[in-house]
């Protein structure tokens, strides 16, 4: 570069005096009270990550202790002959030592020899060690003599990223200081200082962009600041800093919650496309998108708003799509993404496995659409089955005139006597059971297939038997089909751990100790429960398998699973792989 003249801004700005480190304000009172009243420590321990001003505060800290004349609220004076020498650089009473690079037992001896001379033209000398938890145990040994037994006029800066590495001994002998984590806020209006210096033009939404970038580091801030205004000749604009830092549009994905309050799951995937065009890694999508829903959660309440470190432009519209949707929606939302997170490693198609996650997230308000679907394809798959005590000729006659019946008044078991058992069934949890959940798809098994088997019995002739019966006599039958079957060990011992809870008229529920035992049960559903209406001489009754809730989740499903799952469950979303030309892997 031929321009001499130009100083990178963490340089240029570096804070001279306590009151103009960002960020730290109670942690540079502190220290300005103590240098104030003259209680001075013969050995600091500055904690904190990186970028947050450690070094320069001990800096600092060694100015204003050898400062002439200091002001009355304990800042140097920058200007007499010590502070003059500080800065430029040419004080031979501050010595600093990078135990990143110099961590040897030789380094720590060049300081503690030096710790023997007094200091020249000032009161204290500071030593300050960065990185100090980078001594290898020699060197720490070395140091600890000179640091247990200092001369009055040596003063000790230790600094470090990662307090929990410094040994115990050396921490006792420190007063420990604890630098946070710049906010955004305060990295922001020191941008906006900066920039205003510097003439350059800066929207606020760029500078929370850098901020944000910057995570917690001014001095990060300030070098991303810099590239930035070198690339945009001095106008940074909100589209020309995302471009150059290569962020994601936080527009994406507030246009992607709207799809998923609309269920539009076409829109959802175009713009899930736009942002792989764009060259973005899905994984860096999918954890984007659950930090901004993340973001909406927290700007929920009013309470958590501070949470945001957004400015106010931004908090604005993060509040306004919060209020759009329930808590509920966004819990849940934030799980999908997490799943999806979690499975994305073992994913062998991961576009797929986004995809499936994005089509969730379309279905979260709209599950009751889902089923609605799935009502009508009962009878249709009831009707072939075959009846041993029926004519077959009635059975081919009715069997259109069931379907056109069904397909209308399902809902009502009353009314459609074909099929009374079908329409409790699939108001029941069976679509979103774990049974359909995890189930392995063997060839044209679904919830639907699987509800269909159980009312098959039902569809048996034209009269339904209906005699009504108690819970006992149910019981009562429970125990027969057990003693009348103990060869089937599967479904006797699930049987014989579980009891049927009544949930409705005719309608039972019972829960079993796994999902291995509800596969086993609703697969041969058709046997037990035929038995079971036929002892009961009633037609109606429907018993829901489903898992204790005691029971272990798995957790994880794995792409293959969730693929499969969603076909399984939404014929929609069937149709949308075969439009998109995707394959189910
Ligand atoms: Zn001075």
């Amino acid at each position: 570069m031929s321009d001499n003249n130009y100083i990178v801004s963490a340089r240029k700005y570096r804070p001279s005096t306590f009151a103009s480190v960002v960020g730290q304000q109670s942690l540079t009172h502190t220290l300005k009270t103590a240098i104030a009243s003259g209680r001075l420590a013969h050995a600091y321990l500055f904690c904190g990550p990186r970028g947050v001003g450690k070094t320069t505060c001990a800096r600092i800290f060694a100015k204003t202790i050898n400062c002439e004349h200091p002001t009355p609220d304990g800042e140097a004076c920058n200007e007499c002959a010590s502070c003059q020498a500080f800065a430029t650089q040419q004080s031979y009473n501050i010595t600093e030592l990078d135990a990143a690079s110099n961590n040897s037992v030789e380094d720590i001896r060049n300081i503690t020899d030096q710790v023997r001379i007094p200091p020249q033209g000032g009161r204290y000398r500071v030593f300050i060690i960065d990185e100090v938890h980078m001594l290898s145990n020699q060197a720490f040994n070395a140091f600890l003599k000179t640091l247990e037994e200092p001369p009055e006029y040596a003063i000790f800066i230790l600094a470090t990223t990662e307090k929990q590495k410094v040994i115990p001994t050396i921490l006792s002998r420190c007063q420990i200081y604890d630098f946070a984590r710049i906010t955004v806020p305060d990295i922001v209006a020191q941008l906006q200082r900066i920039a205003a210096d510097q003439g350059v033009e800066a929207a606020p939404e760029a500078l929370n962009v850098i901020a944000q970038k910057a995570d917690g580091a001014m001095r990060d801030a300030l070098s991303i600041f810099d590239q930035v205004v070198a690339s945009t000749e001095g106008h940074i604009t909100y589209q020309n800093t995302i471009a150059n830092l290569n962020v994601l549009d936080y527009d994406y994905y507030f246009r992607l919650v709207d799809t998923f309050v609309a269920g539009d799951v076409p829109q959802a995937l175009l713009i899930y496309k736009e942002v792989r065009d764009k060259g973005f890694d899905s994984l860096f999508f999918i954890n984007g998108l659950a930090a901004h829903l993340r973001n909406l959660m927290v700007s929920q309440t009013p309470a958590t708003r501070v949470l945001l470190e957004m400015d106010e432009q931004v908090s604005a519209r993060y509040v306004e799509q919060a209020a759009a949707v329930s808590a509920g929606f966004l819990y849940r939302a934030v799980d999908l993404c997490c799943t999806c997170d979690l499975n994305y490693r073992e994913a062998t198609s991961k576009q797929l496995l986004v995809e499936l996650t994005l089509v969730k997230l379309c279905q979260i308000l709209k599950p009751q659409e889902a089923k609605r679907e799935a009502t009508p394809i009962q009878p249709v798959a009831a009707a072939p089955q075959p009846t041993a005590p029926q004519p077959a000729a009635a059975q081919t006659a009715a069997a259109p005139v069931r379907q056109s019946v069904a397909r209308t008044v399902a809902p009502q078991p009353s009314a459609a006597a074909p099929t009374p058992a079908a329409a409790p069934q699939s108001a029941a949890p069976q679509p979103r059971s774990a049974a359909s959940r995890r189930r392995p798809v063997a060839a044209g098994q679904s919830a639907a297939g699987a509800a269909a088997t159980q009312s098959a019995p039902a569809a048996q002739g034209d009269t339904v038997r209906r005699e009504p019966f108690t819970d006992d006599q149910l019981a009562v039958a429970w125990q027969d089909y057990i003693k009348a079957h103990p060869s089937e060990h599967v479904i006797i011992s699930a049987m014989q751990m579980a009891t049927p809870v009544k949930i409705g008229d005719n309608q039972y529920s019972v829960a079993v100790a796994n999902v291995m035992q509800q596969n086993f049960m609703n697969d041969s559903k058709h046997k037990w429960l035929s038995s079971l209406r036929d002892a009961l001489r009633n037609d109606m009754l429907a018993i829901d398998v489903t898992v204790a809730e005691s029971a272990p989740e798995p957790a994880i499903l794995s792409p293959r699973e969730l693929a499969n799952d969603m076909a399984q469950r939404l014929p929609q979303f069937r149709a949308l792989v075969d439009d998109f030309g995707l394959r189910l892997s």
